[in-house]
């Protein structure tokens, strides 16, 4: 036991000490809002003079400060949507990324090799809406084949999914996650703000369950008085299908502060809700190691899940990092600390340090605050980073 708290210690001091070293890693990684990084000229988005020393300590698999083991990246590979999710970004969309700013496919592919070296095992592609990216299958293709990646996912919002199905699942997609906030088609439109794209969506649902996507997780944000009427709709859904349907708590984004302080519902009230329906036990989950808490009604296929961001801190148990399009390693989906990786990787530097760097610098836990932009780093969507 005594071992264990010293070990936590001396882990906790070296991330103080790395979070002291934070100026030296050059201005990406720095208490900068990421928005800002998104918004910088072409060439001025400095990237570190030279990189850090590997210590000793630094090899083998990627372990944080915290003895949390991470072996999972997602990977963003636009900041564009053809949508406009009331919760996630504003009608008129973003300054979005020039395409010389983007990462191309051959530097995603040659991260996560350096990355699989050190332990990454699954990688997940989101966006923005991954699907808006031309040629994707190809990325995945390239991806697959990395010695040690064993799973890639996907998150879309499903309205280009139904012709591109095929060709992701032949590529290596294994799984999908579709977003879905209403099962009416004009509340999809409004909450989306964008017209006619219900019917494509369920296109995309029929695709993923004729392709084999295993298995298929359907997420849902929940707010008061524009969706968490639908609550019980869509639980009952998982009596019927395999679907594993995961409310999710709004979280706060520069763009969305009203709807997070208003319209927020906790996942003990969305579960209270359910529950009218019929008993729901505890399950294990499908596969994913995502962060949501699983329940199902007695014989259903499917489950209901509730990811709780707000209400039940999960942070403990995180596994991952996430890259977003223009080649920022983030430790965290919130909060100032990001990498940049695209500058040292196109003038042929080794990544590896900065990897480390970032990993060791990973918090303990996210500081969100319903309603305040307080904990969110400056980003005004989830959609800047790969939610
Ligand atoms: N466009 C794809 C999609 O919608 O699935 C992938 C990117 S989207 C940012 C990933 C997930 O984040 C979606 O399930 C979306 O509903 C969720 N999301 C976006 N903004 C959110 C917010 N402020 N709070 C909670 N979830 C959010
Ligand atoms: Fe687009 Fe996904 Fe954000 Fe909706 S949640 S606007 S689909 S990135």
């Amino acid at each position: 036991m005594s071992d264990l708290v010293q070990q936590s210690a001396a882990l906790r001091r070296a991330h103080e000490r790395q979070r002291r070293e934070l100026p030296v890693l050059g201005t990406e990684l720095c208490g900068q809002p990421p928005a800002r990084a998104w918004d910088a000229p072409q060439g001025a988005a400095t990237a570190p003079a030279a990189a850090p020393e590997l210590d000793d300590g630094d090899a083998g698999p990627m372990t944080d400060a915290f003895g949390r083991r991470i072996e999972y990246l997602r990977i963003s590979v636009t900041d564009k949507c053809n949508l406009r999710c009331v919760y996630c970004m504003p009608e008129e969309g973003l300054p979005w990324l020039r395409r010389s700013q983007i990462l191309d496919y051959e530097e995603i592919h040659q991260i996560v090799r350096v990355m699989a070296a050190m332990g990454l095992h699954r990688i997940r592609i989101t966006g923005g809406e991954p699907l808006v990216r031309k040629e994707l299958p190809a990325l995945i293709r390239m991806l697959a084949s990395v010695p040690g990646i064993e799973d890639i996912a996907l998150s879309t919002n499903g309205v280009l999914l139904a012709p591109m199905a095929e060709a992701l699942r032949e590529a290596g997609v294994q799984r999908v996650n579709l977003s879905l906030d209403s099962l009416r088609p004009e509340r999809v439109d409004a909450l989306a703000r964008r017209h006619g794209s219900f019917d494509r969506i369920m296109a995309g649902f029929e695709a993923a369950e004729r392709v084999g996507f295993q298995p298929l997780k359907v997420n849902v944000v929940v707010m008061r008085g524009r969706n968490d009427d639908e609550l019980a709709d869509f639980a009952a859904m998982t009596r019927e299908r395999p679907w594993h349907v995961r409310f999710i708590e709004v979280m706060p984004v520069g763009e969305n502060l009203d709807i997070s302080a208003r319209q927020y519902v906790p996942a003990a009230e969305m579960l209270g809700r359910v529950r009218a329906l019929g008993e729901l036990r505890p399950v294990t989950g499908p596969a994913g190691n995502g962060p949501a808490t699983y329940f199902a009604f007695p014989d259903a296929p499917g489950t209901v899940g509730v990811i709780t961001p707000m209400s039940h801190n999960y942070c403990d148990r995180c596994n991952r990092m996430r890259l977003t399009a223009d080649g920022q390693l983030r430790p965290c989906l919130f909060g100032d600390l990001q990498t940049n990786l695209r500058d040292p990787l196109r003038r042929g530097e080794s990544i590896e340090p900065w990897i480390r760097r970032t990993l060791h610098v990973k918090p303990e836990r996210h500081g969100l605050v319903r309603g305040s932009a307080q904990g969110s780093g400056g980003l005004r969507a989830l959609s800047e980073v790969g939610g």
